[in-house]
Parts: C-alpha cells; sequence; structure tokens
C-alpha cells in the first residue's frame, strides 16, 4: 500500500484524497468570542481593542510603542514618509520581493533601487546595499525572506555610515529574532503583516514598530489622516470633539474588529512559531537526502519565523520543470505556491526601472527553481509527512 511510485498525472494514486491547501490561518474560539464582544460592544473600529494589541506587539517585540495598522503595506508607506522618501529619491530593495514595498517607494515619487540576494539567506547583505548605495539613497528596506532574520548590524552600519536609516520588511519574521534582539527592535522601524497567511492573522491588518517612540507617535496620527486625537480620544465619553491635521495622513488605522483577533493570535506567536520550526525541522531531515532538490540553508544562532519553506529543483537532475513539479504535487493533493515573481519581471518594472533579465541572477535562479511547500501551525504530523512523501516520490520518480 504504501510504495505508489507512479506520479497522480500519470495516473497513479495521489499520496492525499482531500487537499492540503498551501496555507491557512490557526483561529481559535478565543479569537471567535473577541470578535462577537467586538460586534456586540458597539465600538467596531480604531478603539480600546486596537490600543490593547498595540501594546502587545510592543511588549513582545521589545520596544515602548507600535502602531496598528491596516496592513504591513501601509507600514512600508507611513514607514517610507517618516523617514524622509520623497520625490526623486532612490530607495534600496531586494530583486527577490513582494511588488508591496516597490510600490510604496513609487507612490512616495522615489526610485526602487533593487538589489540581489545571498544564494544561502536569500536576504540581502551589507556588501550588495552598499554596492547599491549614492548620493540620493534615501532609505533601505531589507525583506527579512521567508522569515529568517537579515544580518541588520551589517545593513545598518553600511547605511548609518552614511546617514542613511533602514526600514525592515518584516511581513514574513513576526517572532524572529538575531540571538536574543527581536526582529523589529533594532532596525529604524519595522513593518509588519498580519495578513491571513502570515505568522499571526487579524485578517488584514499590520503592525510598525521602532525603537524610536516619536516617530510611532507621527505614524499613528498619519495612519488616521494626520488628525490630532483619535476617533476614540473624540467619541468616548471623556473625549473632545476638537482635532487638527498638522500635515496630511492617510486612512491606514487597524479596526477593533482585527484587533480583537490579533490579541489572542498574539497570545500564540511563540507557540505558531515553534510549530512552524518543528515542521521545517522535519522537512529538512526528510528532504534533505534527496540530491535533486536542495533545502533551506540552517540559521545559525537566529531564530526563524519559517512563514516560508522553499525547496529548489535541481534542473540538471530532473526531467521536469519547476511549473510541472507544481503541477504534480496540486494532483498528489499538495498546494505549493512560489515566492517571489521577481520585481523587475513585472510589467510596469521593467519598463520604469530597465532592468533586464540577467539583472540579478540569484534572484532570477531562484525564482525558476523555488517551490514554496505548505508550512503552518495546524498542520498534524500526517499532513508533513505527507508533503515530505509527495515531494520524494516526485524527485524519485522523475530523477534523470
Ligand atoms: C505579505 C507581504 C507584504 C504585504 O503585507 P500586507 O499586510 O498584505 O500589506 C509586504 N512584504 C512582503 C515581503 C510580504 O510577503
Amino acid at each position: 500500500m504504501k510504495k505508489r511510485a507512479l506520479p497522480a498525472v500519470e495516473g497513479g494514486q495521489p499520496v492525499r484524497e482531500d487537499f492540503l491547501p498551501f496555507a491557512l490561518p490557526s483561529i481559535g474560539e478565543k479569537e471567535i468570542e473577541e470578535v462577537v464582544d467586538t460586534l456586540r460592544s458597539g465600538w467596531l473600529t480604531v478603539g480600546p481593542k486596537t490600543k490593547r494589541f498595540a501594546e502587545m506587539v510592543a511588549v513582545y517585540i521589545g520596544v515602548e510603542r507600535a502602531a496598528a495598522l491596516s496592513s504591513c503595506t501601509a507600514g512600508l508607506h507611513l514607514g517610507m514618509r517618516v523617514l524622509g522618501v520623497g520625490q526623486g529619491d532612490e530607495v534600496i530593495l531586494p530583486a527577490l520581493n513582494f511588488i508591496a514595498g516597490p510600490n510604496c517607494a513609487i507612490h512616495l515619487g522615489a526610485t526602487p533601487v533593487l538589489v540581489d540576494v545571498d544564494p544561502d539567506t536569500l536576504n540581502v547583505t551589507p556588501e550588495t546595499v552598499a554596492a547599491a548605495i549614492t548620493e540620493r539613497t534615501k532609505l533601505v528596506v531589507p525583506v527579512h525572506f521567508g522569515g529568517r532574520p537579515v544580518d541588520i548590524d551589517g545593513i545598518m552600519e553600511v547605511a548609518r555610515s552614511r546617514g542613511i536609516p533602514v526600514l525592515g520588511d518584516a511581513a514574513h519574521a513576526m517572532g524572529a529574532d538575531y540571538g536574543g534582539r527581536k526582529v523589529g527592535s533594532v532596525a529604524d522601524a519595522t513593518s509588519f503583516s498580519f495578513y491571513v497567511t502570515k505568522g499571526i492573522t487579524t485578517g488584514e491588518g499590520g503592525s510598525l514598530t521602532s525603537p524610536n517612540a516619536d516617530l510611532i507617535e507621527r505614524v499613528t496620527v498619519l495612519s488616521l489622516h494626520g488628525m490630532t486625537g483619535s476617533a476614540w480620544n473624540r467619541y468616548s465619553e471623556r473625549g473632545s470633539w476638537f482635532y487638527e491635521v498638522q500635515e496630511p495622513g492617510y486612512k491606514y488605522n487597524m479596526t477593533d474588529i482585527e484587533a480583537a483577533l490579533g490579541i489572542h493570535q498574539m497570545e500564540k506567536v511563540n507557540e505558531f512559531r515553534e510549530r512552524r520550526e518543528e515542521i521545517a525541522r522535519a522537512f529538512d531531515s526528510g528532504l534533505r537526502p534527496k540530491d535533486a532538490i536542495s533545502v533551506p540553508a540552517p540559521c545559525g544562532s537566529c531564530k526563524h519565523a519559517w512563514h516560508l519553506y522553499p525547496i529548489q529543483l535541481e534542473p540538471d537532475l530532473l526531467k521536469i520543470d519547476r511549473d510541472s513539479f507544481i503541477k504534480n504535487l496540486r494532483d498528489e493533493g499538495i498546494g505549493t505556491s512560489v515566492h517571489f515573481i521577481p520585481v523587475h519581471y513585472h510589467g510596469y518594472y521593467g519598463k520604469r526601472l530597465d532592468y533586464g533579465r540577467g539583472s540579478f541572477p540569484v534572484t532570477e535562479e531562484f525564482f525558476e527553481r523555488a517551490v514554496s511547500l505548505p508550512i503552518y501551525p495546524s498542520m498534524s504530523d500526517g499532513d508533513v509527512n505527507d508533503v515530505i512523501e509527495a515531494v520524494c516520490k516526485l524527485v524519485d520518480y522523475y530523477r534523470r
């Protein structure tokens, strides 16, 4: 019964009957009750729960204050703005990236300057960042790819020596640390995502953290049109109707319905990360023996958030390419994804930035070969074994 060598694509028996989705949130009864409580309370949008959630994030990260926002993208946009990005500036970002960061730079009138990543960590390095700095560079926005912390000290040293701040894109990295210091506590500002697939979720949501509490105060005001005195202050019993706008802002606040989820997700952030790490270890030992694929490099003394577990196919050793590998896995009952389409491959950026194919060899080769496997806390050990079994089955069948 166990040896089903023929892939489902070829008419063989699939590893799973029911489909394992690529990602699923872990929502408990406490989250559900808290949302219902919010709905019954009459206070639906930014209010007491949003404030409590922001405080929980700040305490967890180890900073004085955090801003609760509508998304990580909102945090990147506001972070770029308060760190001084404007018309004609350059912002350094990885080419292996989601388009949120580059889009925000464009919206502020700046030019995204892309850099390649390290083949082992898939992160930008102090060297690649240093090589891209010009006199127009206003900001560096490294991504903690997949949840693996970047070399923040090295990058900050390179940037600071030229007076350039660093804004971390930690969409993948809630719970990650550099040997004791949490991601989000070191860079000038750091943006987290609570989108449904990310480490913890509020459905949609994000947070900006910073060691600088004044910066977070300014971001919080800008997240509500730039109005001093939040809605909660205005409409609550002791509030005042008065507000003033010192600089025009955006509508980027989190809501209490979202924060209701977040409060109980934050209670489980370590537990979730540990389960993700357990799954990563199981993948490591199950998949490392296969020479036709490679697994993520070890993380050393840092804590990896394991938002993603990308394997890379060795094209010389396999008879099928990445896209058919993904199709095969789907037919075996395993959902997967690819992170990311390189920024300069998107039509707009290809034209706007004038980077041809071959500009970022590591990013481009990774994109050709990468498959992100499902990795989330609600996967059972059986699910984890099914993923390993399906990948091994295909690798063995299609090995040259
Ligand atoms: C998901 C993601 C974002 C955007 O997060 P939202 O909360 O959806 O705005 C930004 N950067 C990276 C690298 C991401 O993966």
